[in-house]
């Protein structure tokens, strides 16, 4: 099964009041150079438009390799979703 087929199967309940990601400095990521977060997320939450970085966190599926990747910024505010929000896997 490809990738694409089985984030599709993952369930998604949205904390829409208390985003878990969050940019800290949007303006620091104008500055960052390698903007690592765009290729190192492997669910694509995060995207560039040329002018700011757009941070799609419904999709995230709580790797939390943004964090680790941002280590040079630490520019990802990151935490686990409240209780009853976030992804659920059904294949792991
Ligand atoms: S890696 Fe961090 S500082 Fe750089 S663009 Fe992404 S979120 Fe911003
Ligand atoms: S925690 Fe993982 S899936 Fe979520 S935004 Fe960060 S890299 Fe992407």
């Amino acid at each position: 099964m490809k990738l694409e087929e089985k984030l599709f199967l993952d369930r998604y309940v949205v904390d829409e009041d208390n985003p878990h990601l969050k940019i800290k400095d949007p303006e620091l990521c104008q500055k960052c150079e390698k903007k690592q977060c765009l290729y190192a997320c492997p669910a694509g939450v995060y995207t560039w438009d040329g002018k700011q970085i757009t941070v799609a966190y419904a999709d995230c599926l709580e790797c939390g390799t943004c964090r680790i990747v941002c280590r040079e910024h630490d520019n990802i505010d990151w935490k686990y979703p409240r209780g009853g929000y976030g992804v659920s896997f059904k294949f792991g």
